[in-house]
């Protein structure tokens, strides 16, 4: 189960990470135009994840006995307290009802970190790295292993990527629910001749009036990302009439977004860049990309250009975002490797740095491990 922000999430997948059963209900997009309001999404996960579990469990015929199914994984944090809260205390009574039932509380960033390797299973064998890119974070992360993770390269204030990237896409008039894809949508229908050298040193550079985050001075060496001023960019352009969003031919339309999104791209790489020249020994390690904005061709292409990392991504795309599949399998892998059960006095944690991972309380060894 997940609903950390605005998804209510189920699923049910097998020991060997097979979906059996996966529905996401999302907020509409006229509630999430102002930013995700708690209090509604909170009463939108009480009403959905209860009728998706009943769904989940009369779709695939099973129990949860404790036989049928072992194990109850639910995201504790990090999130909005009254959403993860909503599915965890859910968790904890049927945990309750079925005492054989594990039940496990789920870093939400190690679900979008382990998802790659329910196709990739040799990831959790070795180190590697991963750029968390999502709508809430933005971090470039060492895993040595399953439990050890350390924050290599963090997002200065609230605006993570795939938030800036809505911003924009917003501000040049998409519509829909993942406005940012959407947008790259948008730009790939327009087919611009991004492959001729020429024409994308203009586009990318020479026409393009936005500047990157942290790219002067003493900037240049903050190991940080930072999104906070690129919708105000661009929101700056529109008003100085520089861009005139309601008279774009659709191509123009497509190269602005375009110029805007591959400077959010850029930005990223810098810093990427910044720690690989002190830690080059990481450009020998796979980088798993993961969080909705993973699902982003462009940015996936430009990584492999520019790294010399062996590339990771999600295989499919709506494993990207916010699901609940990645919740049960990283639950799963965290059990396999600590046996470690949640009590039912533990509570969400809605600010859980990565590198907390194991250092929270409310969890015990399972006195009748699998
Ligand atoms: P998450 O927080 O992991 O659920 O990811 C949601 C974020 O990913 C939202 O900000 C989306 O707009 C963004 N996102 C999803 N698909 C894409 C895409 N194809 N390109 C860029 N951003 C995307
Ligand atoms: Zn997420």
């Amino acid at each position: 189960m997940e609903s950390s922000c605005d998804d209510s999430c189920v699923s049910i997948i097998s020991d060997k990470g097979e979906v059996l059963y996966n529905k996401k209900e999302t907020l509409a997009d006229v509630i999430k135009s102002g930013g995700v309001q708690p209090n509604l999404a909170t009463v939108h996960h009480l009403a959905t994840i209860p009728i998706l579990v009943q769904d989940a469990l009369s779709k695939t015929n099973s129990k949860l006995d404790g036989e049928d199914i072992k194990m109850i994984c639910v995201t504790r944090g990090p999130g909005m307290p009254t959403c993860l809260t909503a599915s965890y205390q859910f968790a904890k009574g049927l945990a309750v009802a079925n005492p054989k039932l594990k039940f496990v509380g789920v870093h939400h960033m190690l679900g979008h970190l382990l998802t790659s390797s329910m196709e990739f299973p040799e990831l959790l064998e070795k180190p590697f790295l991963s750029l968390l890119v999502s709508g809430g974070h933005t971090q470039l992360v060492l895993t040595e292993n399953i439990t050890k993770h350390t924050i290599l390269i963090d997002m200065e204030g609230q605006k993570a990527v795939g938030d800036s990237l809505d911003k924009c896409a917003r501000l040049l008039k998409f519509k829909g629910d993942m406005i940012a894809k959407e947008m790259e949508l948008f730009i790939q229908s327009q087919n611009l001749p991004l492959d001729d050298p020429k024409y994308f040193k203009e586009l990318a550079r020479a026409s393009n009036p936005f500047t990157k985050p942290l790219a002067k001075g003493e900037n240049v060496y903050a190991k940080k990302f930072c999104f906070s001023g690129l919708d105000s960019q661009l929101r700056s352009h529109i008003n100085k009439k520089v861009i005139k969003v309601d008279e774009l031919t659709d191509f123009e339309k497509a190269e602005w977004a375009y110029r805007i999104q591959h400077v959010h791209f850029q930005h990223i790489m810098d810093k990427i860049k910044l720690q690989f020249a002190e830690t080059p020994e990481l450009e020998k390690l796979p980088l798993v990309i993961s969080g909705g904005v993973s699902a982003n061709m462009y940015l996936r292409g430009y990584c492999e250009r520019q790294l010399n990392n062996k590339m990771y991504y999600p295989k499919h795309l709506h494993l990207c975002t916010d699901n609940s599949v990645m919740i049960g399998w990283a639950g799963l892998k965290m059990y396999e490797k600590t046996k470690l059960v949640n009590t039912m006095n533990s509570t969400v944690i809605s600010k859980w740095p990565l590198s907390d991972l194991m250092t929270v309380d409310g969890a015990v060894k399972d006195k009748t491990p699998l």
